[in-house]
């Protein structure tokens, strides 16, 4: 700052002694004058060292309240079903996770002779579309109110190909973090269909790997833990631009496939494995549900590179949804489907009463479509839409939904 005090003004900035002629505004005080500039600059000032400190300050705070596995289990059990094993083992590598950043971040700042640096643990899981892979996930972010973004690997492809670069991954996480670097450093990318971009060269259609392995390789350097060139602004990188320099050492990777058809390859392993027995630690196999002995040697004949699963250490499976589970994902969870329709009613002033029938029916039909718990809502918009027009201007107070009125409109607005 300037410290050439005018003398000629007798109004001059206490600060910087520039006269009134001199700066944009004198603002008064009891005993002198203040200019526009000075409390612009110590608002900077300002800023940045309260920024810093409340970063340090969260950093500590979410840190040492980090939920244990058994807490994000319960948390978790109010707004997903069933899924109870990888419930389980998700809670624990999150816990692990975040357990790690404090070890790595904290302890060996205060304890530099320390010399255990943990690993971080991606999770993969297994399981068909709409079993809640990515609600799972979504969840988990919510509770440790971190940065979250979803990506579906199938835009992903190789540098200089038509499609998204890997790095656009970190842009969006960016993107979700408002921009803030340390946040996004820590945040929870579930990057869905990872199995679309299996090693293709078993298929002989298919001529070129395009989102294939190539796209693996990329994706590696962002599960590994490396310093990554992101074009902040999402898009194409371009050699003039600025670029933010992000690490993903301490970014968590969830990824979610259906390996559709992995089920024979697991049979096949259990079959060569022991001949009539099961394998060791399995009292008996279920044969139906194949999918719980999934392990690396199943994903890598599935065409996941090993280095890809070597940096997938968590891998879990989700089972299909059966009727109960559909109709309990009907009305169970937090915000269940239904509540959320009992709360649009209620906006209206009106009580929603449904007849238990017309439960049976939801889940059935979407059964009978093999669409899961993905078309819990379609159904239920199909039958709800006519009365959602209706209900607001009526006078009633009560909306009745009986299996009849559902039936009806089910087929109408087929
Ligand atoms: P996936 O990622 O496995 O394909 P999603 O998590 O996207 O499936 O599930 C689609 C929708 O189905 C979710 O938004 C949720 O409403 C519902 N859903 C699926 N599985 C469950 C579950 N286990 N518990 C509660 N809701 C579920």
């Amino acid at each position: 700052m300037a410290n050439n005090k005018n003398t000629n003004s007798s109004k001059h900035c206490v600060l910087c002694g520039r006269g009134e002629n001199e700066v944009p505004l004198l603002l008064a005080g009891l005993d002198g004058y203040i200019c526009s500039d000075c409390i612009e600059m110590a608002h900077e000032v300002l800023g940045q060292q309260m920024g810093t400190v409340r970063k340090e300050e969260s950093r500590h705070a979410r840190l040492e309240n980090l939920s244990k596995p058994k807490e994000i289990k319960k948390y978790l059990d109010q707004y997903v079903i069933g899924q109870d094993r990888a419930k389980k083992l998700l809670s624990v590598a999150v816990y692990n996770h975040y357990k790690r950043i404090n070890h790595n971040l904290v302890d060996k700042v205060e304890h530099p002779e320390d010399e255990v640096e943990l690993e971080k643990s991606n999770i993969l899981m297994v399981g068909p579309t709409g079993t809640g892979k990515t609600l799972l996930a979504k969840t988990i972010a919510k509770l440790l109110d971190v940065p979250f973004t979803i990506v579906d690997a199938t835009v992903l492809t190789e540098a200089g190909y038509v499609g998204e670069d890997v790095e656009s991954i970190l842009s969006r996480l960016l993107q979700e973090a408002d921009y803030d670097l340390e946040k996004a450093e820590r945040g929870i990318v579930f990057i869905d269909e990872i199995d679309k971009i299996a090693r293709k060269s078993d298929n002989p259609s298919i001529t070129r790997d395009v989102s294939g392995e190539g796209v693996q390789q990329a994706m590696l350097k962002l599960l590994e833990g490396n310093v990554v060139n992101v074009p902040p602004k999402g898009g194409r990188k371009h050699p003039d631009q600025d670029y933010v320099h992000v690490n993903t050492q301490n970014i968590l990777f969830i990824c979610g496939g259906a390996f559709e058809g992995i089920e024979r390859r697991i049979a096949q392993r259990m079959n060569t494995q022991v001949i009539g027995f099961a394998p060791s630690g399995v009292k008996q196999v279920d044969k139906d549900n194949l999918l719980q002995y999934v392990e690396a040697s199943d994903l890598r004949a599935y065409g996941l590179i090993p280095e890809i699963i070597g940096r997938l250490p968590v891998i879990t499976y989700l089972d299909q949804l059966d009727k109960k589970a559909l109709k309990d994902i009907l009305i169970k969870p937090k915000n269940a489907i239904m509540k959320q329709y009992a709360k649009m009613f209620e906006l209206d002033g009106i009580t929603l009463e449904i007849e238990p029938a017309v439960y049976d029916l939801i889940v059935d039909t979407s059964l009978e479509n093999k669409l899961g718990a993905r078309g819990l809502r379609g159904i239920c918009e199909r039958i709800f839409a006519d009365a959602m027009y209706d209900a607001p201007s009526s006078r009633k107070k009560t909306f009745k939904l009986t299996l009849e009125y559902a039936e009806e409109h089910l087929s109408k607005n087929n």
